[in-house]
């Protein structure tokens, strides 16, 4: 491919037809995910700008502890960098590392198994991004769908030059650990196809540090069924939004936040998410969290109305999360504990990237 079809191709990636055939090459994963679990490297992440909620749980934790207990190697990171993209200051930072690696671990990452690991404390990860920048242009960046999102996000903030290039930064993330597979949502397949470009310039510009392997794996997309869980104000439940049921709230909070969650006015309960998203929302809260069914939970409320609903949903999701919240609150009870599971992964972490900066060097003949 030349390189002035790379900005057509990322653009391509979220058409029709490249979707449909990434959800074909996901099901062909998945079903290897099973067989052979061991040829499989994982890498997901968060960025801690906030309170993990019960949206990421279904959304991405989840998958993340099913994939581990598959026997899938597993690397999560709590991208600390990439908090001051779109704002000024890093806030109560440290805090929320910790409070994200003791949800991990409740929601059953075992440290033992998986890498749990921050951007800051990996200097040869983040030193992957010179080299990457040389390989993508300034265009290419302006037109990522992903960033133009996240920029609109900002509400028309003038984009810092970390923003504009955190899809490179994503790259140096998943490439450094060679991972082959990234759980993502349909909206960041844009995203991985700029980590594979970048493999492949890599590849072509920079040569190998070995004769008959690339320095770096192109990773795949493992396209997850899109989970929109909706927050206490009807619109997507998102840290940033003063809307959510967080992970880490206790029984109370979370029976004042559902009941106050906006529903419509129609008493009987149905489970129609076109037209009813708000009370099919509270209805898959339900499900999820008791391995039922909405539209029969639907039918057992039937013209109890929002109240009965709210009740339902308070009791299901706060007896689900009851065993994660414990655990949670006996691991933040021991922080040195937390501290070094996160100490253990980083160095973990950085064995393999300086390693992989080695091979980097090699093959840019920059080893002195
Ligand atoms: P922010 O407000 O900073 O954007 P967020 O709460 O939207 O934070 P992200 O860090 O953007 O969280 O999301 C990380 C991942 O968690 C997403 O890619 C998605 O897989 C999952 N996720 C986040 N919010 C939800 C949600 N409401 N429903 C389902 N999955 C979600
Ligand atoms: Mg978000």
């Amino acid at each position: 491919m030349s390189e002035d079809n790379v900005g057509d191709n990322l653009a391509a990636a979220t058409s029709e037809a490249s979707l449909a055939a990434s959800q074909r090459r996901s099901l062909k994963i998945e079903a290897d995910l099973v067989a052979h679990p061991e040829r499989w490297r994982v890498l997901t992440g968060d960025r801690p700008t906030g309170e993990l909620h019960i949206g990421h749980y279904f959304g991405s934790l989840a998958n993340r502890v099913r994939l581990q207990n598959l026997g899938v190697e597993t690397w999560v990171l709590s991208a600390d960098y990439q908090v001051i993209t779109d704002r000024d200051g890093v806030g109560p930072i440290r805090e929320r590392v910790y409070s994200a690696v003791a949800n991990y671990l409740a929601c059953g990452i075992d440290p033992e198994r998986a890498v749990i690991f921050t951007h800051s404390a990996i200097p040869a990860l983040n030193q992957l991004l010179l080299p990457f920048l040389s390989l993508v242009t300034d265009a290419e960046l302006k037109r990522n769908p992903t960033v133009k999102a996240e920029h609109e996000a900002t509400g028309g903030r003038p984009m810092s030059g970390l923003l504009l290039t955190y899809p490179v930064h994503q790259a140096a993330d998943i490439l450094f650990c060679k991972a082959h597979l990234v759980p993502v949502g349909k909206d960041q397949l844009p995203h991985l196809e700029q980590a594979r470009v970048i493999a492949r310039r890599f590849d072509e510009r920079y040569g190998r540090s070995t004769p008959d392997t690339p320095v770096f794996p192109q990773p795949e997309a493992l396209l997850s069924e899109a989970m929109n869980i909706l927050g206490t104000d009807g619109t997507k439940m998102s840290k940033s939004k003063g809307n959510t049921i967080e992970i880490g709230m206790d029984a109370d909070a979370t029976a004042r936040l559902i009941k106050k969650a906006v529903t419509d006015s129609d008493r009987h309960i149905s489970y129609d998410p076109a037209r009813r998203p708000e009370v099919s929302n509270l209805l898959l809260l339900a499900a999820l969290t008791t391995g039922g069914d909405p539209e029969a939970i639907a039918e057992g409320i039937g013209d109890g109305g929002g109240g009965a609903l709210k009740a339902y949903v308070t009791e299901a999701v706060n007896t689900f999360f009851a065993p994660i919240r414990a655990r949670r609150a006996e691991l933040l009870a021991d922080p040195g504990y937390l501290e070094q599971v996160l100490a253990a992964g980083n160095a973990k972490a950085n064995v393999v990237a300086e390693a992989t900066l080695d091979e980097v060097r090699t093959a840019m003949r920059m080893k002195y």
